[in-house]
């Protein structure tokens, strides 16, 4: 299993299986994700679900090794102003995200990976900002490899999807990824979703379909895929 291939899920490859893939493709998924309420019609892991399956996606066409989702997350819904969603969200401190980040970034490095692509699913802030800095800080002390943070929403087009919280263009990818998890038919019939109702922030998602999110996939998995193809050229 696994001989030869391009890509790989980290924590089930051995030793040797990983230094294959390492070898022409140092590159390494990191994707971030929480444990964050989406309302009742989407579950609290997607933000975990999408970064997953896009960096698998990401290294199916690319190449290299994808690391096992980290769940923490500061800056949710938990303690968003305004809004009232005590409930289905584990909220870590902005220090704890810094520091996992960092120590990630150093471990990764140390392991000589060349390229280290951070692909977060969920962009509450500081959250978002913080996995930035971060990554600009690693920049700075190793010009000769590069960290990217990225959330996929940066590299589509508007028309296609914006950064959203359980609306249309995260439930079409949860819809693409795991449809089984999706209840649409939890939201109430009579209305418009809203954010202090359904914790619904963009467009209503009752129109999303798993087609939908094929499409955005596939054209992040192509947007993304240029770019870090042109940097491992560079850095290699
Ligand atoms: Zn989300």
């Amino acid at each position: 299993m696994n001989k030869n291939k391009h890509w790989g899920r980290y924590e089930q490859l051995r030793p040797e299986q990983i230094e294959t893939i390492f070898e022409q493709y140092p590159i390494a998924y990191l994707p971030w994700g929480a444990s964050e309420y989406h309302g009742v019609h989407n579950p609290v892991g997607l933000d975990s679900i999408k970064a997953y399956g896009m960096c698998i996606d990401l290294a199916k066409s690319v190449g290299g090794l994808v690391l096992p989702v980290v769940h923490q997350a500061s800056s949710t819904i938990k303690t968003y102003p305004g809004v009232n969603f005590k409930r289905h969200s584990l909220e870590f401190s902005e220090g704890l995200i810094r520091m996992m980040c960092r120590e990630y970034f150093e471990q990764l490095a140390e392991e000589g990976f060349k390229i280290i692509v951070l692909l977060t699913g969920h962009c509450g802030e500081p959250h978002f900002e913080i996995l930035k800095s971060v990554a600009d800080e690693f920049n700075q002390k190793h010009p000769d490899k590069y960290f990217w943070t990225l959330a996929e929403f940066e590299v589509l087009e508007p028309d296609m999807l914006v950064a959203n919280h359980s609306a249309i263009g995260e439930t079409a990818l949860q819809l693409y990824y795991a449809p089984e998890l999706v209840a649409l038919e939890n939201l109430p019939q009579d209305r418009e979703t809203t954010l202090v109702d359904d914790a619904v922030s963009g467009a209503d998602p009752r129109p999303a379909t798993a087609e939908m999110g094929a499409k955005i996939v596939e054209t992040f998995v192509h947007n993304a895929g240029k770019r870090i193809k042109e940097l491992l050229q560079k850095l290699s």
